[in-house]
């Protein structure tokens, strides 16, 4: 059904302009100061929305969120039906999963039993990234397939050995593959050796609280990780995306990485440019709800964070979303904060709090909170000009923003299925006033009005060659 979007203010990551919007068969058709709509477009129901005083954003895109994620003994809370909903009403159009397999599994079974998990349950678009957790040559047969299938970059963690994480003769090979192949590694970096010792050595003092999470993963193995990680990509020139960087120390280490010639890209999470490691010292084991890997850090990172965001040498912001309750699931780790499922879920706020405290903070301009956002991950992962743009025959996702609104964030009021918030209290200053997938309204002020199945797998071809 054709969609007509009236005189709203469009922001890229490049423009900022006052125009009409007009979109048929799901796609941006025209982009005009007046758009006359053709003659039989009411006859076919067409939609039309008034956006003078607001924002048009392209759709963002959350490169880095868990759904389906056995983790640490238990189940992550949210399904398609509840994170995709929650996404888009926070205007996160497209996501893009992490498929975690433990060793024992097979790369494919595990792709199909993802895939599997979103198709014809999710309400907004989706992909995947393919978590390489074991190299043998059965694995990389199986990796070659899901490339040609249409996932065009890797997950490795360098942390959670014996779970998830690799050596070093397979994170050798796996890069290798990747740079063959031209997919981009996108990579958690934490030295899982060193966390084991400080962990054991913590709990051996009798430390066993949330609080000792930060000192169990300080900021130094963070940035060895970056350098660990960067040292072998770097002898195939293989394209890497590390994921969630928490501090200055690791940021800089793929700085130097870049400045020797490394095609390196860093991502960052709202919750490090907003929360900090005094949250998880919180009384009664509050302090658990904000346990995530790596940790929350001293807040003096977070000037340093903003700024790589504005500079552009921080690349992307995404959530790293990982919802686990605080009854009966972080409170697994009540005598020992090693068994706290890690995870601070956001999915569902990350733009508006990007927006109330980068944009309405004056911390960042309308241009770099889309790049940050929604343009850059799009480019990054093979899904752009189709996503993250607005543009004739982009693909009519579109996030009209009400400047103008105020709220709070609340558990008792949010979508995503988990009983807390991060964020409880917080003001935002900002939200979606209508979320478009492809053409279909799918959100008004904050409700899903929309089709519950309307999202669709995004196959993308291998750019990191
Ligand atoms: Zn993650």
């Amino acid at each position: 059904m054709p969609l007509l979007i009236r005189n709203g203010r469009i922001i890229t990551a490049t423009d900022d302009y006052i125009a009409d919007i007009y979109c048929e068969d799901q796609t941006i058709t025209r982009i005009g100061k007046t758009v006359e709509a053709p003659p039989d477009a009411d006859s076919r129901g067409m939609t039309t929305i008034d956006a003078a005083g607001k924002f048009v954003f392209p759709g963002f895109i959350d490169p880095h969120v868990h759904i389906h994620l056995p983790f640490m003994g238990t189940h992550a809370k949210d399904t398609y039906e509840t994170a995709s909903k929650a996404a888009l009403i926070g205007g996160t159009t497209t996501l893009i999963e992490m498929i975690c397999p433990a060793r024992s599994d097979e790369p494919l079974a595990a792709f199909q039993l993802w895939k599997g998990k979103a198709e014809g349950k999710s309400a907004c678009d989706f992909t995947f990234h393919m978590g390489v957790t074991r190299y043998d040559s059965a694995a990389e047969s199986q990796l070659r397939e899901i490339v040609k299938a249409g996932l065009s970059s890797f997950k490795i963690f360098l942390a959670y050995k014996g779970a998830f994480g690799v050596d070093d003769t397979e994170l050798f090979h796996t890069l290798k593959l990747a740079k063959q192949l031209g997919v981009i590694v996108t990579a958690h970096c934490e030295n899982a050796e060193l966390v084991s010792e400080l962990q054991k050595q913590l709990l051996s003092e009798g430390k066993t609280g949330p609080q000792w999470h930060e000192s169990s993963r300080p900021e130094s193995v963070e940035a060895e990780g970056v350098h660990h990680l960067m040292t072998f990509a770097e002898q195939f020139g293989t394209h890497i995306y590390i994921v969630h960087t928490s501090c200055k120390p690791a940021v800089q280490q793929a700085l130097m990485a870049r400045e020797r010639g490394a095609n390196v890209w860093i991502e960052t999470l709202i919750q490090y440019l907003l929360l900090d490691k005094t949250d998880a010292e919180r009384p009664d084991f509050e302090g658990s709800k904000f346990v995530m890997s790596p940790p929350l850090r001293d807040k003096r990172n977070q000037r340093y964070l903003w700024d790589g965001l504005n500079s552009g040498a921080i690349s992307t912001i995404a959530t790293d979303h990982a919802p686990f309750d605080f009854k009966g699931q972080k409170e697994m780790g009540r005598d020992d904060f090693t068994k706290i499922p890690n995870g601070i879920p956001s999915l569902e706020d990350r733009v508006n709090l990007f927006y109330t405290h980068g944009v309405k903070a004056g911390r960042i301009n309308l241009h770099r909170f889309v790049y940050a956002a929604s343009t850059q991950a799009a480019k990054l992962f093979g899904l752009f000009p189709r996503k993250g743009t607005i543009a004739v025959g982009s693909d009519a996702d579109l996030v009209i923003y009400d400047p103008a609104y105020r709220g709070r964030i609340s558990a008792s009021s949010h979508h995503i299925n988990i009983d807390y918030s991060a964020f409880e209290g917080w003001e935002i200053e900002g939200r979606p006033h209508a979320v478009t997938v492809r053409g279909q309204v799918q959100v008004k002020e904050g409700k899903f009005v929309g089709d519950a199945t309307k999202g669709k797998f995004l196959t993308r071809e291998p750019n990191h060659f």
